[in-house]
């Protein structure tokens, strides 16, 4: 099936194209048309599935379809993420499918300056990707009006709720157009009774979408334990880098702390190494992820919460140097390998 028969523009076509997929994921397949019906959705669908395409496609088609014609623009749809990395990549895929379309997007997240937003948000902005707290901090200074959003995307809000941003979007949606004037998207991993909950309050007669999860695709993605001494960990992960000659390894710690002293361990043993976590400033984390994509950093160091998100494509070899407690966290530290179609191998030292 190609991505013809979906019913989209032919910008958003070319913006396909030009990315070179050849044909919507089993998500995009299922969400694109229901979405670009206008009905709600909850959607059972993890990072690697396609997932950003599903909505952000019909979104932009949506908004296309009914332009604004004079005046500012005003924020029509609002994409809420989790985390910094995740609202940088889906705002990414924004310009990326909409390249060949007139609107206009915007990433709000913390740890960076509020003034360069505030002077993008006074441009104009069609659709706005945000994490919770700082698009609160907007709301609370007026540099941003949510009272004329037409589309809400709440994306993998099962981690927003486990990050306890339950009250920021509580706030948030206050501040929205009244439910059944609005289009409201749920995008979750995982289906605990508290987002059931959120969906109850948020989605009215939403069609439900589920994908195989990640961990039924393991066929793509080779699981290997390998049982070691906890001291000798580290000496273990350099030697299965070194000997296996493995370019670009994302490797899992449980704590900060923890990705900070291996980084700088595996960094001893003559392996580039950089550790990514909340406690590093934006710049540091953006730049660390950077230098892992070019290639330059082999080995990235993660804890569970600055990994979410992380879209890094074909990326080969996940190493969890210590498993992590809930079983969903390992399904999404091994999907960062074997996407869209390639091998991928999970390494864990217990
Ligand atoms: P996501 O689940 O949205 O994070 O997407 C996972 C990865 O799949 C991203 O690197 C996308 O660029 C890629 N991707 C999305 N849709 C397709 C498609 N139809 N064909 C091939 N790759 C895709």
């Amino acid at each position: 099936m190609s991505f013809d028969t979906l019913g989209l523009s032919a910008e958003l076509l070319r913006a396909i194209d030009e990315q070179g997929y050849n044909e919507p994921t089993p998500i995009q397949r299922k969400a694109i048309p229901i979405i670009m019906d206008g009905k709600d959705v909850m959607a059972g669908a993890q990072t690697g599935t396609g997932k950003t395409a599903g909505f952000t496609l019909p979104l932009l088609q949506r908004l296309s379809a009914n332009p604004i014609k004079n005046g500012r623009r005003p924020v029509r749809a609002l994409v809420l993420t989790p985390t910094r990395e995740l609202a940088a990549q889906v705002g990414a895929s924004v310009d990326t499918y909409g390249r060949h379309l007139p609107l206009k997007s915007a990433v709000i997240f913390g740890g960076v300056k509020i003034n360069p937003q505030i002077a993008k948000l006074r441009q104009g902005v069609d659709i706005l990707v945000a994490t919770p707290g700082r698009l609160l901090d907007h709301a609370s200074q007026k540099t941003v009006d949510l009272s004329q959003v037409e589309i809400l995307v709440l994306d993998e809000a099962d981690r927003m709720l486990d990050m306890g941003f339950i009250h920021d979007i509580r706030k948030l949606l206050a501040m929205l157009p009244k439910n059944g004037a609005r289009q409201n998207l749920l995008f979750s991993a995982t289906f605990s009774g508290e987002i059931k909950q959120l969906a109850n309050r948020l989605l009215n007669q939403p069609e439900l979408i589920e994908v195989a999860r990640q961990n039924a695709t393991a066929d793509r993605i080779k699981q290997v334990v390998h049982p070691v001494d906890k001291l000798r960990k580290r000496e273990l992960l350099s030697h299965l880098i070194g000997s296996q000659n493995w370019r670009q390894v994302l490797v899992f710690t449980r704590t900060k702390h923890g990705a900070n002293r291996l980084a700088q361990q595996l960094e001893k043993d003559g392996l580039s190494a950089a550790a990514i976590h909340g406690n590093k400033s934006q710049g540091a984390r953006t730049r660390a992820l950077a230098g892992f994509k070019r290639g330059e950093v082999r080995v990235l160091v993660a804890t569970d919460i600055a990994a979410r998100g992380l879209d890094i494509d074909q990326l080969p070899h996940v190493v969890n140097f210590e498993l992590p407690n809930v079983p969903e966290d390992y399904v999404h530290r091994i999907g960062r390998t074997g996407r869209a179609g390639n091998e991928g191998e999970a390494v864990s030292l217990v």
